[in-house]
């Protein structure tokens, strides 16, 4: 099997066909034309076996989670996600993996019209970058150095199942239906690109939870230069982690868990009652866990009084 019979087989069969794709697969570039009147958001992420996943993970869930964690970094700009580049290194030639892989990348390309438009395929350790671009507004994106001093704080979704999913993958605990629901928050992660594009409508600053809420918070506060204050109290958990906790949750673990994929935003005071109006009609959870400051620092409360909680974000070096 050559490399370009792989291509034509696996990477150029995917469905999604969008009119503002010129010329797709099979040429030394693919030719797109994105609308007038919008700028392009683009962004790259890399998943190495054994460092972003697992190595047990299955290739379905890598090609999901391969895909979601880049959708993830366009939600979190507010953009409209529309295609996507795939550079994977395998290896070996595995025909049976490679097609579980594009199943789980497709299920999510399909959820969210994006098209494969090109890549890179090679051979060494299992490594998969991609790269994605959506369309914006410039003037309306989700950057993180919007946030001012009173803005409220807000998650979507849930926080911590991920780090759980993660922690029972690599102590080989024994499952059960708490874990595997953690798990599966690990390996499929939803990127949240329909609260993002309705965010856009209103002065916030957004990142999404890939290193853990209390690093990600900062990145927010030393891009605004402010402050935050949240509490515990308000973090919204699942049923699985409270069971996983025996009803008393790891602040420390939680607040350092990554991979969970919701986004973390601002959003001046003023505008919150519009913002709970669209985010119920669209049913998409959100939860005001605290507030940005002037201070320069971040600050952990329960029950009203600071906790310590040491940021721990996975750093690579
Ligand atoms: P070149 O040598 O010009 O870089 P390649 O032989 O690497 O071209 O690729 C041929 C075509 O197949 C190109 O259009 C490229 O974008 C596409 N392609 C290669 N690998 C992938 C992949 N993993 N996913 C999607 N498209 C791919
Ligand atoms: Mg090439």
């Amino acid at each position: 099997v050559s490399e370009f019979d792989l291509i034509n087989h696996f990477f150029k069969t995917a469905k999604v066909n969008r009119d503002d794709v010129l010329l797709g697969i099979g040429d030394d570039c693919a030719i797109l034309s994105p609308p007038s009147g919008k700028a392009l958001a683009v962004s790259t992420d890399t998943l190495i076996s054994g460092v972003h996943f697992p190595e047990s993970t299955c290739a379905q869930d890598v090609g999901y989670k391969s895909l979601a964690v880049n959708l993830s970094d366009l939600a979190a700009m507010g953009a409209d996600p529309a295609w996507v580049s795939l550079a994977i290194s395998l290896p070996e030639v595995n025909e049976a993996w490679l097609e579980k892989f594009m199943l789980g990348f497709n299920e999510l390309a399909t959820e969210h019209n994006v098209k494969l438009i090109g890549g890179d395929t090679t051979q060494g350790s299992l490594s998969i970058t991609i790269n994605v671009s959506g369309f914006i507004d410039p003037h309306r994106a989700l950057k993180r150095s919007r946030a001012k001093p009173g803005d409220l704080i807000f998650v979507t979704g849930d926080i911590g199942d991920a780090g759980i999913g993660l922690y029972a993958i690599l102590n080989d605990l024994i499952s059960n239906q708490y874990i595997d629901f953690c798990m599966t928050r690990l390996n499929r992660p939803r990127p949240q690109v329909k609260a993002g594009k309705l965010l856009s409508d209103f002065r916030v600053a957004a990142i999404d939870i890939s290193d853990g809420l209390l690093v990600d918070l900062q990145h927010i506060c030393r891009a605004s230069g402010t402050g935050a204050v949240i509490n515990l109290d308000k973090i919204p958990v699942s049923d699985s982690l409270l069971q996983y906790y025996n009803n008393k949750p790891d602040w420390q673990a939680i607040l350092n868990a990554g991979d969970d994929y919701e986004l973390c935003f601002t959003c001046p005071e003023n505008e919150c009652d519009a913002l709970f109006s669209v985010m119920t009609a669209e049913k998409i959870d959100i939860t005001c866990i605290g507030n940005i400051t002037d201070t320069g620092i971040t600050q952990c409360l329960q029950n009203d009084k600071v906790v310590g909680i040491k940021p721990k974000g996975y750093n690579h070096f």
